[in-house]
This record gives structure tokens, sequence and C-alpha cells, in this order.
């Protein structure tokens, strides 16, 4: 099946008991059992529910996967699977990562005696270099928020197989539209549903998708264990926004195209961070594993102050200012006091996320109407 009929079939049979052609909202805590231990496959909604259940089979399906796993948060997903370790285990990862997962690793699970070593994942040989026979997980971003660098997933994946290393993947900044890691060789991709998955901003939401069934059912007993799972509502509306994806990915594609162009041809502008620009450095493997390059754009101003950023950030109109991305709407963020001021300054500025960066989540208004609103405000 092709992925636009994925995205809209995924999941979704009618509902046995009504013919109710969308997926129930099974609001429930406990489901009525025939006798002690007779049940239909429903216990008790932290372990099971039909809503979920149906979600969960979408997200495997539209990943290319053979399970699914939703949690209540994409660092909740994140957690789950660093649970999968024991103290003394190592973990490589990029030093350029979103925020909230550096605050997990550095803040909450270094105090667990879980080792994380950050590279530059863009260089398959740092990641073989840092291997060692503690190494138990790598876990990549590909595009990076916000700096929108590469890691050529596949080639990863050669220095982790036949190693008892696992190699989970955070998809988020692609989504299942342009991206899926476990045809690359990944083990785990991760998604904060939040964001393009969801689609419309309304809820928050994360993903764990894999193909082998132990690793599956590790994870089911962390998530029903530790329990951070999301609410019946929260998976209607993320089976209703899988739906759109193909379209709204489409969309976002074709403005982030137009205003990544445009912003490079502006007089005011510096550094433009895109992984479709044929001089990116990813470019190369971006064109081969995925399929277009997303709607996610960072950039500097010439005027390199914060002070103009700020300028900037507080002018735009239809941009909102705000953290998160991937809805409909167009977001402006300021990296280094919003999604990533939990990274020390130094640590950002080592690896090129400097104070002025600019992120924007392209959404999919028109874009002729996005790029008046950024002329007006640049200046
Ligand atoms: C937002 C985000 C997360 C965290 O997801 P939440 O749903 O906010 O918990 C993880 N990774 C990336 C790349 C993100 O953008």
């Amino acid at each position: 099946m092709k992925p636009a009929t994925k995205f809209i079939h995924a999941g979704a049979e009618p509902d046995p008991s009504t013919g109710s052609i969308m997926t129930p909202i099974f609001q429930t805590s406990t489901y009525v059992q025939e006798a002690p231990g007779v049940n239909k496959g429903f216990e008790y909604a932290r372990s099971q529910n039909p809503t979920r259940k149906a979600l969960e089979e979408a997200l495997a399906i539209i990943e290319n996967g053979k399970f699914g796993l939703a949690f209540s948060s994409g660092v909740a997903a994140t957690d789950a699977v660093i649970k999968l370790l024991t103290p003394g285990d190592e973990v490589i990862c990029a030093n350029d990562m979103y925020g909230g997962t550096y605050r997990l690793f550095t803040k909450v699970f270094e105090r667990f005696g879980i080792v994380f070593k950050y590279v530059d994942t863009t260089n398959t040989k740092n990641v073989s270099d840092a291997v060692t026979l503690k190494t138990k997980l790598v876990w990549l971003e590909t595009p990076t928020n916000p700096l929108m660098n590469i890691t050529d997933i596949a080639a990863i994946a050669s220095v982790t197989k036949g190693k008892n290393i696992l190699l989970a993947v955070d998809n988020t900044f692609a989504s299942p539209a342009l991206q899926n890691p476990l045809d690359l060789g990944a083990d785990i991709v991760m998604h904060s549903v939040t964001k393009y998955l969801g689609g419309h901003s309304d809820v928050i939401q994360g993903a764990l998708i894999m193909n082998d069934a132990d690793l599956r059912e590790k994870l089911y007993f962390i998530q029903k264990s530790c329990g951070a799972v999301p609410g019946p509502m929260d998976c209607f509306l993320v089976l209703r926004g899988i739906k759109t994806l193909g379209v709204r990915m489409k969309a976002h594609c074709e403005n982030g195209a137009k205003i990544a162009n445009w912003l490079r041809h502006h007089s005011k502008v510096g550094k433009v961070y895109w992984p479709g620009f044929e001089d990116h450095p990813g470019y190369a493997v971006a064109k081969k594993q995925m399929k277009d390059f997303g709607g996610m754009i960072s950039f500097e101003l010439k005027n390199d102050s914060v002070e103009e950023a700020k300028r900037v950030l507080s002018s735009t109109h239809l941009f909102s200012l705000a953290e998160s991305l991937g809805g409909v709407e167009s977001l402006i963020n300021h990296p280094a006091s919003m999604t990533h001021a939990s990274i020390p300054r130094e640590e950002r500025i080592k690896n090129g996320l400097s104070d002025s960066l600019i992120r924007l989540s392209v959404g999919i208004e028109d874009a002729d109407d996005l790029i008046e609103d950024l002329k007006k405000a640049i200046g």
C-alpha cells in the first residue's frame, strides 16, 4: 500500500459493535470481566485501551514497523527506551539534540548511572570510535533540532549491527511521511507525536515503533509498569491527525522550500539551515534517506545580536512566537531562550547554536502570505 493510502486507512477498522467508521473514544478506566480472569483482552486501561490499540497499530503501519506503543509525551517515550538499560551501560548520542532529550539524559538518567557520550553523529567514524563493550544504545536525531544536521542512519546501523547495540532514531522532524528509519536498519523509531503526527497543536503525545517482538514486550512492560500512557481522547485526535499527514507534509515541504530560498537571498539574512540546499553538508544523505526536506528552517541574521533577533521574533503576525512545531500554523522560536534554554550556553555555542539563531516551523498557510510576514518583520 502507498503511504497516502496508509495514512488514511491504517488502524481504522469500523467498530464491530456499531459499525462506527471512526474509532470510538473508549473513555473508561476498566472493563467488566465475564468471570474472574476471563476478559476480552482488556483488563485495566493503563495496560490496554481499544482507542490506544487502534492508534498503536496505525503508528506501526505508517512507520513500516510491526509494533507501535503510544506514550503520554515524546520525552516519556524516550524515557521508556533508556529504562531498557542498567547502570554502567553506555549510550552514544548526538551532540546536537532536542533540549528536552539532553535534559532527560544529563539531569535524570546520569544520576542512575547510565553513561552518555555526546558525539557529532554526522561523521559515522565518531560513532564507531565511541563504541565500547559497554555500549548498549545509539540515540540519533536526524534532521536535528534546530541546526538541521543530517546523520546517515544506514551507515550508523552498519556500526551497531551484530554488536548487541540498539539503534534508536528520533524521527520527529521528518515524520513517517519523509523518513522511515526501520527500513534503514534502526531498531526503534521514536516520535514526539505532539508535532507532525498530531499536526494541529492540540495534543502532547509520544510513540515508539519497532519490529522485534522481544523488544516490544520489554517496552510494553515499561509502558504499563511506569504508566506514562496517553488518554483515549488524545489517541483519537492523533488518529485523526494521521489521516492528513500525507497532504500536510507535502504542503509543509513546498512552503519550506519557498521560504528557505527566499531567506537565503535576503540581504539581512546570514546563514540559513535547511537540508534541501545542495551545499548543505548533509544534502546527499538527506536526498538518499528522506523523501523531501521538510518545513523546519533555522537562520541567523547578518546583524548577529540577540536584540535584533528578539526584535524580528516579536514582529511577525502569522508566525506565532511559540515553542513546538509541526502544526498547520506557522511558528517562530528562539532556541537559545526557549526550546534549548536547558542546554548550558557554553555547550550550545560549542555546537554551533548561536544566541541569534531563529527557528521557523513553516505551516501550511499560503507561502506568499508567510513570506510577506517575514519580509515586514526582518525589514
Ligand atoms: C518536541 C520534541 C521532543 C519531545 O517531545 P514531547 O512530546 O514534547 O515530550 C523530542 N524530540 C524532538 C525532536 C522534539 O521536537
